[in-house]
């Protein structure tokens, strides 16, 4: 069939130079070939007919209707990251953010409840607590320690429960198989956020969680230049649900966007390998410094939810916290000061090394957080590990040096 924007040879010169200016032929693609994947820009898409327009959205979840529902790159993409979850189906989204948000809305319905860990990535807690409660959703906060045990949270009313291993900040990594064998006795949906693992690290699918979120954003873009988030499932009935609501919510990718995210992912494996290694001398060489109380890395033998680190996942990325003496803390805005290479900043995953001073007084209600502002949060970057231990070394300094 006739591609329907393009004007025939014998058109084309009775046309008058305005319509020229619009309705051109596209350039036959025979014969080229790249390793690369095309940028696919479109609002409109078109169609051969009427019936054909009429129709389209008859063709299935990943069919194309609407610019807004995703191109082909936004697919490429998709289909890449449903590989590397394991799962049959993934669809990618503004933000990690939205990714949960949109798991939550489309899953839960006024009644129900959902089961949330202590340590959710904070925004989160604010949908929870502002959106969900509003519709009349209830959540529950739980231990991400508690393992098994979150059977006895399991009530007719739940319907969904979130796991997000290792927990933002604290960095504890939960029993997910455990969990997931108590949601399934019961026939209760687990959605797992695995921002810090990638899918690289850990497989929220293999472990039979039935939604493994990622927030793109972090190590996938891993270039500190993009937001995304993406949500994989293997249950068709699950995609098409999610894919719903996607519509429902007009949210939308851009395939720029998805170019960005495609061109991190050939990285991903190499950048998540060095940044995981120098995390991991760092993080060793950290807890032996005067100032330092803790490390919370789950490669550390005493980090919480470490032996379910060593057998559930792959390795660790390149992001740990690091809990400064109490006496020090009034003296770390200063010291942070001192750095030169490590960055003050959120949204980790990148290859230039940041940090951030953590407040998560608010945000903790099940396991209240006594500790105040001590904490630091680190990424680990890809600059050579060198250079940034001289620059650790002038904050650790920089902690003595006024107290
Ligand atoms: C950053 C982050 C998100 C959100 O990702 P955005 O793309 O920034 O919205 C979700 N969960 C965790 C654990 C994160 O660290």
């Amino acid at each position: 069939m006739a591609d329907p924007t393009e004007p025939s040879a014998n058109q084309a010169a009775s046309l008058a130079d305005q319509t020229l200016c619009i309705a051109r032929s596209m350039a036959p693609a025979d014969g080229f070939a790249s390793l690369t994947v095309p940028i696919h820009r479109a609002s409109t898409i078109v169609f051969p007919d009427a019936e054909a327009y009429l129709n389209r959205n008859n063709h299935g979840p990943d069919s194309y209707s609407y610019g807004l529902h995703g191109t082909p790159t936004n697919r490429t993409l998709e289909a890449q990251i449903a590989a590397l979850e394991g799962g049959a189906h993934a669809l990618v989204v503004p933000s990690g953010l939205s990714a949960i948000t949109l798991v939550l809305a489309a899953f839960l319905k006024p009644g129900e409840s959902v089961l949330v860990p202590d340590t959710v990535y904070p925004p989160v807690r604010s949908f929870c607590d502002q959106y969900l409660t509003s519709v009349g959703i209830t959540t529950t906060y739980y231990d991400p320690l508690l393992g098994a045990s979150i059977a006895e949270l399991i009530d007719a009313s739940v319907r969904l429960i979130l796991v997000e291993s290792p927990g933002s900040t604290t960095m504890e990594v939960q029993d997910v198989p455990a969990i997931v064998a108590a949601a399934k006795a019961r026939g209760v949906l687990v959605a797992c956020d695995n921002a810090w693992a990638t899918p690289l690290l850990f497989k929220p699918l293999a472990h039979g969680a039935d939604f493994a979120i990622e927030a793109v954003s972090k190590y996938m873009g891993g270039h500190s230049d993009l937001l995304m988030g993406s949500v994989a499932v293997t249950d068709f009935t699950l995609f098409t649900r999610l894919k719903d609501a996607f519509k429902l919510w007009g949210l939308g990718v851009s395939p720029d966007d998805c170019s960005l995210a495609l061109r991190g992912l050939e990285t991903l494996a190499v950048r998540l390998e060095r940044s995981g290694a120098a995390a991991n001398d760092l993080a060793h060489w950290l807890q032996d410094q005067t100032g330092i109380e803790r490390v919370l890395y789950p490669p550390l033998l005493d980090s919480p939810g470490h032996a379910e680190w060593r057998r559930d996942f792959h390795g660790a990325s390149g992001v740990f916290t690091v809990v400064i003496e109490q006496r020090y803390a009034p003296v770390i805005p200063t010291a942070l000061s001192r750095l030169r290479l490590f960055a003050i900043g959120a949204s980790w995953g990148g290859t230039r090394s940041i940090v951030a001073p953590m407040d998560i007084a608010s945000a903790r209600t099940v396991r209240p957080w006594n500790g105040g502002l001590s904490l630091l949060r680190f990424s680990i970057g890809l600059e050579c590990i060198d250079d940034l231990k001289a620059d650790l070394k002038r904050l650790l300094i920089g902690l003595s040096a006024k107290t």
